[in-house]
């Protein structure tokens, strides 16, 4: 493939101008200048002429299933409001053809993998997944403080092939603390990811903090919330901590109401973020802390959440959205690894994706020119 440059975000070359990527297969096995290169392969040349490549973009955290309660849901009402109007939809099945447009719609946005929350209708999502040509990884979500706290694995993981099967635990406040210390324990001694919903709204701050608010009083209200629950009185971040949920191999999503020492405590373990910005503005939640989360080191991924809660699933638009609104420097490279290296380290596929460098799987994302602009932007800054 020759291209007019590519952001390999490999630690050995970042960017490569007048590219030449040599594939085999499925894999990359060279990528350097042209001219360095032109003389190695005897194969056929894909000129892409003026567009410059980054890695295939990975989406850490969407919903798919939730793709027929675009546009009826209640946005920018709060928390509470959202969940209430959610919550009916998520009878509905979402049709085949809508699944197979929002697949594609994915791969057309250069979206190589994503991280899907598999519960119900899995099949029906991955069959759209692998039809569209993106890559899963299967999320299975566990909800709810009935039963022992034991994994009791749902029909759905029947449906993913065992080696794409990771674990997803939905929040703090939906489901029993013994549950997601034992979806944490699977995934840790299987080598899986972990991941969880952790202080996204004000609401699950309160919750965590008294048990009082109006999330306990909506799970109450629907029988969910067994009448002798205690919370722990810790802020969500200080109560995943104290559970053993965080550290490497765990992907914890949104951390809005995270405080900048929780920011710098979430990096010290490990734990991988995953920041929905247009899900958060549009839920009306707040803004996390984006700048100490990046400051503080932390492995930090954009994600799309699902169209619940955002207007589409553009990894691209996300990236707009946040780095317009990022308080300092952002440079390019460092905008890209947001959404390739970084979410495919977080959800253990960083061997096949995140970098064009040999060996990594050859699907490549094209830039948007003014994505590509923003280079431009920064070398003319002063
Ligand atoms: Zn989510």
């Amino acid at each position: 493939v020759a291209c007019a440059g590519a952001f390999t975000l490999a630690p050995e070359e970042f960017y490569v101008a007048d590219a030449l990527i040599l594939c085999q297969g499925e894999r990359v096995t060279a990528v350097g200048p042209r001219c360095r290169l032109e003389g190695e392969t005897a194969g056929p040349v894909f000129d892409l002429g003026q567009a410059v490549l980054a890695p295939g973009l990975v989406n850490a955290h969407v919903h798919l299933s939730l793709s027929h309660t675009a546009g009826r849901t209640e946005l920018g009402r709060g928390f509470l409001a959202w969940l209430k109007s959610l919550v009916p939809l998520l009878r509905e099945k979402p049709g085949r053809t809508l699944l197979s447009r929002v697949a594609a719609g994915l791969a057309a946005q250069g979206t190589a993998a994503a991280g899907e929350i598999a519960g119900r209708w899995t099949g029906d999502v991955l069959e759209a997944l692998a039809a569209a040509g993106v890559e899963s990884v299967s999320l299975l979500e566990f909800f709810g403080f009935q039963g022992s706290g034991t994994l009791d694995w749902p029909m759905a993981a029947a449906e993913i092939p065992p080696e794409r099967l990771h674990v997803f635990g939905h929040a703090l406040y939906s489901t029993r603390d013994t549950l997601l210390q034992a979806a944490k324990a699977w995934a840790a001694s299987e080598g899986r990811v972990f991941s969880l919903h952790l202080a996204e709204s004000p609401e699950e701050l309160d919750f965590c903090l008294t048990g009082h608010g109006p999330l306990a009083s909506f799970f109450a209200g629907h029988g969910l919330l067994p009448a002798d629950y205690r919370p722990p009185g810790l802020r969500p971040v200080a109560w995943a901590e104290a559970l053993g949920l965080l550290g490497p191999g765990t992907l914890a999503v949104h951390c809005v109401q995270a405080t900048e020492a929780e920011a710098v405590l979430l990096a010290a373990t490990g734990t991988s973020v995953c920041l929905c910005p247009r899900s958060n503005a549009n839920i009306h939640v707040g803004r996390a802390p984006w700048e100490a989360f990046l400051e503080a080191g932390a492995n930090v991924c954009l994600g799309t959440d699902g169209l619940s809660s955002n207007t589409d699933l553009s990894l691209w638009n996300e990236l707009r959205y946040f780095r317009k609104r990022y308080r300092g420097r952002l440079d390019l490279p460092a905008a890209l690894t947001l959404v390739s290296a970084n979410p495919a380290r977080a959800l253990g596929l960083d061997t096949d994706y995140g970098a064009i460098t040999p060996g990594r799987r050859a699907v490549f994302a094209v830039l948007p020119p003014d994505v590509l602009a923003w280079s431009r932007e920064e070398k003319t800054r002063p």
